[in-house]
């Protein structure tokens, strides 16, 4: 581990960002070697994967440490399952596509989701109707003494699109354990879905049909500086939900057993910021819950834009969005 002053954070916002203190981890022991560093220098530490969730300050005063770690490991294959543990510094959409090469299905809803395997069961990342934490059977995490302990999925407190690790973000994830299925289970429910894909047995072609949709809707974050989605989805009570169609009966929802979910897309769109914003930052049209920042615009103006669109959404349909990316300062 070689400790950087000054260092660059790689973010996919296109943010010009630096930390007082920085390092890569390629392994796991640099992480720890990187954690007790920091620990001297009086710093908070912040464990990173691809950057692609995030908002950094310009100067952030803590010890970041960006982790390259890699390795798949695959064992106790049968006729219904097998156990994968992965590097969490490992590319989320490399993997997923790996698994299906090798005949271990679930995760082709999650195709081409940008970040590290390590990134994923923060926010418990799900798309098309699955959810990493359906299939993750351990979180390994870095203990107080510097070593490995696995946290079963149980104790990971997963939710939609939330986890325990965003409340304790001192816990640094070094791998993520799953049981895929050797069935394949093609999951193809959303209408997106259902419209684009070719062959509804096959969960090559549902991969594909994922990679296209998100391809026509969302920005290359390598041409088009942008963290995905930039808001949650809503969710609300079925009683909130049921009086908010009374009074906007034009809006989407989705009802699940408890609780009703609005499409932030829509409701941004209906406030009109696909029109709004500037050449240099602005919402994207194929996907309105994507800023996009050409201007490579700092945290103040991405946040600032992101704080007037929540304002005319609260105004115009009384409707929180929260932010999805972490801001790092
Ligand atoms: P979308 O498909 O336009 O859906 C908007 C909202 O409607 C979401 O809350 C979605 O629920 C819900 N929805 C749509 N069809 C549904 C169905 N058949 N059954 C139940 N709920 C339904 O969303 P999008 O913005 O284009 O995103 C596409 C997918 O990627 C979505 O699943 C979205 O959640 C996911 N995504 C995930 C992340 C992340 O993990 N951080 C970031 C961006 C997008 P769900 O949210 O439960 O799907």
């Amino acid at each position: 581990m070689i400790p950087i002053p000054d260092m660059p954070i790689r973010n996919t916002l296109g943010i010009q960002s630096r930390a007082v203190w920085g390092c890569s981890a390629h392994r796991v022991d640099d992480i720890v070697q990187a954690l007790a560093y920091a620990k001297n220098l009086g710093l908070n530490f912040c464990l990173l994967g691809e950057g692609s969730n995030i908002v950094a300050q310009q100067r952030v005063n803590q010890f970041v440490c960006h982790q390259t770690t890699k390795g798949i490991v695959e064992r106790n294959r049968d006729d219904e399952t097998a156990v994968v543990s992965v590097a969490a510094g490992e590319n989320w959409h490399s993997f997923v596509m790996r698994m299906l090469d090798d005949g271990l299905h679930g995760l082709e809803n999650l195709a081409l989701i940008p970040g590290s395997v390590g990134a994923a069961p923060v926010q418990n990342i799900g798309a098309y109707g699955v959810e990493a934490a359906e299939f993750i059977q351990t979180v390994e995490v870095l203990d107080e003494e510097g070593k490995v302990r696995s946290m079963p999925a149980a104790e990971c407190l997963f939710g939609y699109r939330s986890s325990v690790f965003q409340k304790e973000p001192q816990l640094c994830i070094t791998g993520v354990t799953f049981r895929l299925r050797t069935r394949p289970s093609v999951v193809a429910t959303y209408p997106d879905v259902v419209q684009e894909i070719e062959d509804i047995n096959s969960p090559h072609a549902l991969a594909e049909a994922v990679i296209r949709i998100r391809q026509r809707k969302l920005p290359d974050p390598a041409a088009e500086p942008n963290v995905g989605s930039f808001f949650k989805n809503p969710t609300m009570s079925l009683q909130d939900a049921s009086d908010l169609k009374k009074r906007h009966p034009e809006l989407k929802m989705f009802e699940g057993k408890d609780q009703a979910k609005l499409s932030a897309a829509q409701l941004i769109d209906l406030c009109g910021w696909k029109a709004k914003g500037s050449p240099a930052l602005h919402c994207w049209g194929a996907q309105p819950l994507v800023i996009v920042n050409p201007g490579r615009g700092n945290a103040a103006d991405v946040l600032g834009f992101a704080e007037n669109i929540r304002a005319d959404v609260l105004a115009r349909y009384g409707v929180h969005l929260e932010v999805e990316p972490s801001v790092l300062s």
